[in-house]
């Protein structure tokens, strides 16, 4: 048995904790902010799951699997559908009332190669234009991508329920500041003794972390991460200003806003729950620079729910919002797991080299960096 030390409590930190107490492994999860899930989780504010942007997950992708076999509770799920979302400037993806239409752009999307808008809109609705294998882009066209009724916080919950029940201990408000081989140190000061550490906590503190164990290494694994960040706007509200639709995407401008509530009616109040997003045009994302702050792109987006959501403002019961925040952490470039193997440090996240995407890639990873920790200490 390891006492091993998880830096951090999203997804892939919590997963770690579970797959590495399965191992026989004594626990400690340490997270620096007041509440436990990371990017992956919300809250739920008058039973409305208020999160950070717009979140779908893939019909048994390793989250879901994870999160199910957590519980004997049945997630309700339903799934994102193309007849009900549109692209901006080629409307309906599937048309209902136009069977030949909707059969051509089933086609289309099938086929996947081209740069028609379709194609495009899908394929940034599925993975906020991650460069992966399209695992997503072909579930959204399967109905494979969902949302559930309990809100991605029902899913951190059914993680932190069976941590608390084997008895794993999680501390909140609690930053890590260095490490070495034998040791983390606090930012209230105190010292923890571990035998092994694992870095569920994002690729920059990460890197920061690392860098005192091995500067060279650190520099030339980080070197090629590539980041994109997003602001987003999610609102409660008392109207239906989509119109029954559960998703708009303005492919040019990289927008896109959700009606959870359209897609899974058993969430939430009455009225609708849109949670929009504007993905990357700032210096230092990927791709092209479209704006000069975080704060213009905001407008941008507040701009956009304007035109395509029309009175939303009028009608906010709830509302959460933020100029920037990371979606997605590689660029198409994955950081090995054992990179820092040699020091008894595994790397957990969605930037870890792994065959899935996003929080699905957070959750295998932080299983598998789980599972490794036996042969660091043998
Ligand atoms: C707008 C948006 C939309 C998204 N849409 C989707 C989607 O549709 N589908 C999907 O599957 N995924 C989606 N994602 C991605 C998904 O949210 C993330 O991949 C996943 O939550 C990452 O989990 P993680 O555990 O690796 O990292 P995080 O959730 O970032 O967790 C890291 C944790 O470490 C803590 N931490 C950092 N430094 C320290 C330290 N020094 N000491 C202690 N704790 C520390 C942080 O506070 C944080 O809680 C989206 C993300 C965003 C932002």
């Amino acid at each position: 048995m390891a006492r091993v030390l998880v830096i951090g409590a999203g997804l892939a930190g919590l997963a770690c904790a579970l797959e590495a107490t399965t191992a026989g492994h004594h626990v400690v999860v340490l997270e620096r902010s007041s509440r436990i899930g990371g990017r992956g989780t919300s809250q739920n504010i008058d039973g409305l799951p208020i999160g950070f942007g717009p979140h779908l997950f893939l019909k048994k992708g390793p989250l879901h699997n994870l999160a199910r076999k957590l519980s004997g509770i049945k997630m309700k799920v339903s799934p994102i559908q193309l007849h009900r979302t549109e692209i901006i400037g080629s409307g309906i993806v599937c048309p209902t009332d136009n069977t030949r239409l909707s059969l051509e752009r089933k086609r289309l999307l099938r086929n996947g190669g081209s740069n028609d808008p379709i194609v495009q809109g899908c394929r940034f609705l599925s993975c906020w234009n991650s460069q992966h294998s399209g695992e997503r882009f072909h579930a959204l066209q399967k109905r494979k991508l969902l949302v559930s009724n309990e809100g991605w916080a029902g899913m951190v919950g059914r993680l932190a329920a069976a941590l608390d029940e084997v008895g794993v201990f999680i501390e909140c408000g609690l930053e890590v500041t260095q490490i070495d081989g034998e040791k983390a140190t606090l930012s209230d000061g105190r010292d923890i003794e571990v035998d092994a550490i694992v870095l569920a906590c994002g690729p920059a503190a990460t890197r920061k972390l690392v860098r005192s164990l091995d500067a060279e290494q650190c520099d030339s694994v980080f070197s090629k991460l590539e980041r994109t960040t997003a602001s987003f706007i999610e609102v409660g509200l008392d109207s239906k200003p989509l119109l029954g639709k559960q998703a708009v995407v303005d492919v040019e401008q990289r927008f896109a806003v959700l009606d959870y509530r359209a897609i899974q009616p058993r969430l939430g109040l009455e009225g609708s729950h849109l949670s929009a997003v504007a993905v990357g045009g700032l210096a230092g994302d990927i791709g092209p620079t479209l704006y000069s702050s975080a704060n213009e792109r905001l407008e941008a987006l507040r701009l956009f729910l304007n035109q395509r959501a029309a009175g939303w403002d009028k009608h906010i019961v709830h509302q959460s919002q933020q100029e920037k925040i990371t979606v997605l952490d590689s660029g198409g470039f994955q950081i090995p797991q054992n990179a820092f193997a040699n020091h008894k440090v595994l790397l957990a996240g969605a930037w870890v080299e792994s065959e899935h995407e996003l929080s699905d890639a957070a959750v295998f990873s932080g299983r598998s960096a789980g599972r490794l920790i036996s042969s660091l200490i043998d």
